[in-house]
């Protein structure tokens, strides 16, 4: 069974970039969801098989995917979030984003450009290959789609509206700009290392 995991700071430690209440809400709610409906469908499969019965297996997995999708993503997105200090990235990440994107300023530039095109609900990510040793930005469709199999994911920004109505209204643009401000370069480094 998936269970919501708790944050590692309090809901008013990430303002005035994202607000308690939108926090609280995205976390509770939003995120509670899509651990619910997981668990929901892995029931539903124990008792079709308990029973013999045929599921639409189609529907079943694709639902099944996009909430697992949806607690792995969030679980991500709350760890590569943290107060603000104004930190950059260090280590090998550092250096393995001026390699791959030639700086810092730009690699910030086409993975906001990334969050800020997502049609509809989904996620930017940049994520790592172990197999080319480069780090890749997804741009993830709903919680499931356009994701690299076996890429490590480093670091995820949610764009779903339900992430910054609150405190941005439809201003997408404005959250991304503001994200950059709470992100756990540390956690994002431990990431890409560990
Ligand atoms: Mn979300």
């Amino acid at each position: 069974m998936y269970s919501l995991p708790k944050l590692e700071y309090d809901y008013k430690d990430l303002a005035p970039y994202i607000s308690e209440v939108q926090l609280t809400i995205h976390h509770q709610k939003h995120h509670q969801a899509y651990v619910n409906g997981a668990n929901a469908i892995f029931d539903k499969l124990d008792k079709a098989r308990k029973e013999g019965t045929d599921l639409d297996m189609k529907s079943t997995l694709k639902e099944l995917s996009f909430n697992i999708g949806g607690h792995i993503l969030h679980s991500l997105f709350w760890g590569n979030l943290a107060p603000a200090k104004g930190g950059k990235p260090g280590g090998m990440l550092v250096d393995s984003i001026n390699k791959e994107f030639g700086s810092f300023e730009r690699f910030k530039k086409e993975f906001s450009q990334a969050a800020m095109s997502v049609e509809g609900s989904g996620w930017a990510a940049l994520s790592f290959s172990e197999q080319t040793n480069r780090p890749v930005i997804m741009q993830i469709e709903k919680h499931n789609m356009n994701v690299y199999p076996t890429h490590k994911i480093l670091m995820v920004l949610d764009v779903f509206e339900h992430a910054y109505y609150i405190d941005y209204k439809n201003d997408r643009a404005k959250f991304v700009e503001a994200f950059w401000n709470i992100v756990n370069w540390d956690e994002v480094g431990r990431r890409m290392e560990g």
